[in-house]
């Protein structure tokens, strides 16, 4: 071969995605369609079937599965018209590990949202498959156990979250070196600068306003409350084997600065960008290769300024609570992550006002019983008895 000569024959890169309905999943498929090397093996969704047969229409995965039975009857119908494809139907949990585990694909794509997103990604180790990993609720709740099944089965577990994935960029290059810190940077969200008198009586409209990201609600309230930014250290805690004391969080409100490691020698190296959450993406689809990404490039010429400020964790509770979990341990990071998921949901059906949210975590981590060394059953199971117990409080 020519030295200038490309290779043509580009091997297809198999993938399967658990939630390809939401945020992510469908930036995964549009990563996909651009990029025309990657080979949609199976798919699942919860509720929207509508775009999961479009979906599915598109990129012809030969298994799919939805949230229910009723669901996947309805889909069925929904495919029966279509002529040349008849992909295999499941459903619930069984569905979910079934599209994580499909025999073909080498990378699953966790983009699911909550700790639902837990056993199908556990399965996924299990089958050996890599995880591009965006459900971050995994790593909060059993990063211990799923960080040491992906090493002993040697799977890469790569960033899918921009702030993990600016992380895991600036580490490149960087094997021998140890880290001093992590600087993990968050935007502060819509309530940037307000005070707890100021977020009374704040809407779910209000709360879904992100000043640069476009994400599906769950993230986009947690944003607001600073509670993402709380599982994010300790999902980066997991992810890199950081202490927590290591990991700084700053607020830079542009997004600019996607977040940054110091190393030994003083130095910082950092990722930036602008907000596109599919440079992510394709960065762990593709790692270590990088592609084109066609999308608007940072012109620092138009930037005056980069704002950094430090983080308000009198007002916005979501960083105590994290580093408080992590000082705990054991089950105490999932139970705060099921009081959000559940606080939050309601919140979201305007139930509770936004500063009950911080006040059912709170109660929640101050009744709950901790497992100091959990399996993935007794983390499992943290939901259910948390939503119980939220409940009873009323
Ligand atoms: P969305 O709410 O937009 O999408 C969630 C996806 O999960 C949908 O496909 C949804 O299906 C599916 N889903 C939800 N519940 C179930 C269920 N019970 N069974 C099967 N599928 C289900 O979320 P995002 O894409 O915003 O977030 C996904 C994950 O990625 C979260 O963990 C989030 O923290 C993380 N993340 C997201 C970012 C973003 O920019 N959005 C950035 C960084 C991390 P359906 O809609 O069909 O019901």
């Amino acid at each position: 071969m020519h030295l200038n000569e490309k290779k043509t024959v580009k091997e297809m890169k198999k993938i399967s995605i658990i939630g390809s309905t939401g945020s992510i999943g469908t930036q995964t498929l549009e990563v996909a369609r651009v990029n025309k090397d990657i080979e949609v093996v199976a798919l699942a969704a919860g509720k929207n079937i509508k775009l999961l047969y479009d979906e599915a229409l598109e990129f012809r995965p030969r298994l799919l599965s939805v949230g229910d039975e009723s669901l996947a009857q309805e889909i069925k119908e929904m495919l029966k018209s279509v002529p040349d494809y008849s992909p295999e139907v499941m459903y619930g949990m069984d569905g979910l590990k079934a599209v994580a585990t499909a025999d073909e694909a080498k990378t699953v794509v966790t983009a699911i949202v909550g700790m639902i997103g837990l056993e199908p990604t556990v399965a996924a180790i299990n089958a050996g498959k890599d995880i591009a990993l965006a459900n971050k609720e995994t790593l909060v709740t059993a990063g211990s156990i799923v960080m040491s099944l992906a090493k002993e089965k040697g799977v890469r577990i790569l960033p899918v979250d921009s702030e993990h994935s600016a992380i895991f960029q600036s580490l490149q290059g960087n094997k021998d070196n140890p880290v001093s810190r992590i600087l993990l940077t968050a935007s502060g969200g819509p309530f940037r600068g307000k005070k707890r008198e100021e977020l009374v009586s704040v809407t779910v409209e209000e709360a879904l306003k992100h000043p640069n990201w476009s994400m599906g609600p769950k993230i986009t309230i947690d944003s607001a409350s600073l509670v993402n930014k709380g599982l994010e250290v300790i999902e980066a805690k997991w992810l890199f084997d950081v202490k927590p004391e290591q990991i700084e969080v700053l607020i830079q409100p542009q997004s600019i600065i996607h977040s940054a490691v110091e190393y030994e020698d003083g130095a910082i190296i950092a990722q930036l960008g602008t907000p596109d959450m599919k440079l992510p993406i394709q960065y762990a689809l593709y790692y270590p290769e990088r592609r084109f990404l066609p999308g608007e490039r940072l012109d620092f010429t138009k930037i005056k300024s980069i704002e950094i400020d430090k983080p308000d964790r009198d007002t916005f509770k979501g960083l105590d609570f994290a580093f408080n979990a992590l000082r705990t341990g054991g089950t105490m990071p999932a139970v705060f992550n099921a009081a959000n998921e559940y606080a939050v949901a309601r919140f979201l059906e305007g139930k509770i006002k936004f500063l009950e949210i911080y006040d059912l975590i709170d109660y929640a981590m101050n009744t709950a019983e901790i497992i100091s060394n959990p399996t993935v059953e007794d983390i499992v199971n943290v939901m259910p008895m948390t939503i119980e117990m939220l409940r009873k409080k009323g």
